[in-house]
């Protein structure tokens, strides 16, 4: 029998274009919960022949299990294992306990305060930073492939399926494929233009997210030009980091070592509720 037969499959949580995602609980140690995330193979999937192993893998594999090795961040979900076949991948991944999604989370929380924020942030930048030490481009960073445990607020970025090993990204026909309302201008302009930088914008879309409840950009034509409305009641320590990540100019937008050393993340805001 297949690995999957070992687990009791519960709920759908997630459906995507190729595949959907299950909560599902092993059956021989009863409590402990995985997501299993099914992906149907197609002929666009991407395989990786990185770090040593004996054959071209799945790429949202292959990423992963870089990311797996000793030490481990907290901040990016965990790969248990996968199933493979011809036809299809099955990976088993872990399911923290009392998670949504961060979109959810947003929507859920009416007492959203800067402190919160930063709590998420700070978790976020971390998952970052261990993607880059790694080698790692996330690529797709936006609300709905980050969970939020409560009442703890563990982040756990998810959804590597359009990540890419970072010292291969100028030798493949590379295109960035991220959510379009998270994607930065000069991706649109250039989809193969070198993304280093989106997932700083990403990065100020989520905190803009996060702190207005809603996106600052729903179409292209506000990415490239509209105006950013922040609320004025945030700390100006707040709104000067949302300002600095949504620079439209990639080479002018704030780095990712200025986000971790921005006095946003020392400051106990005034306004906090
Ligand atoms: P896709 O590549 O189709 O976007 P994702 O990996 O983002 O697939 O998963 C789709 C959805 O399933 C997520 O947005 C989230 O709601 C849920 N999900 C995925 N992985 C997990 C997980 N490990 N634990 C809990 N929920 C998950
Ligand atoms: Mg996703
Ligand atoms: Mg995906």
């Amino acid at each position: 029998g297949s690995v999957v037969a070992d687990f009791e499959v519960k709920d759908m949580i997630g459906k995507g274009g190729f595949g959907q995602v299950y909560v599902a609980s092993h059956v021989s140690s009863e409590k402990e919960k995985v997501a299993l995330k099914y992906i149907i193979k197609h002929r666009q999937d991407r395989y990786l022949n990185i770090d040593g192993h004996s054959r071209p893998m799945l790429a949202e594999v292959a990423i992963m299990l870089r990311l797996m090795k000793a030490p481990q961040c907290p901040n990016i979900i965990r790969l248990h294992d996968w199933i493979e076949n011809e036809s299809d991948c099955t990976l088993i991944l872990e399911y923290p306990e009392s998670c949504q999604t961060l979109d959810r989370y947003i929507t859920d929380t009416l007492d959203m305060n800067e402190n919160k924020a930063r709590r998420l942030m700070r978790q976020l930048v971390q998952a970052v930073r261990f993607c880059v030490e790694r080698g790692v481009f996330h690529g797709d960073i936006h609300a709905r492939n980050i969970l939020v445990t409560t009442p703890r607020l563990e982040l756990k970025l998810i959804d590597f399926g359009c990540a890419w090993p970072v010292t291969r990204m100028p030798f493949y026909s590379w295109k960035y494929q991220g959510a379009r309302c998270y994607t930065p201008p000069e991706i649109l302009r250039h989809p193969k233009f070198f993304p280093s930088m989106a997932n700083i914008w990403a990065i100020g879309i989520v905190l803009y997210e996060i702190m207005h409840g809603r996106l600052p950009f729903y179409d292209r034509q506000s990415i490239m030009v509209g105006d950013l409305h922040l609320n004025p009641t945030l700390s100006s320590a707040c709104q000067d980091l949302i300002s600095k990540c949504l620079i439209r100019n990639p080479v002018r937008r704030i780095l990712l070592h200025q986000v971790e050393e921005h006095q946003w993340f020392n400051a106990t805001s005034p306004n906090a509720v």
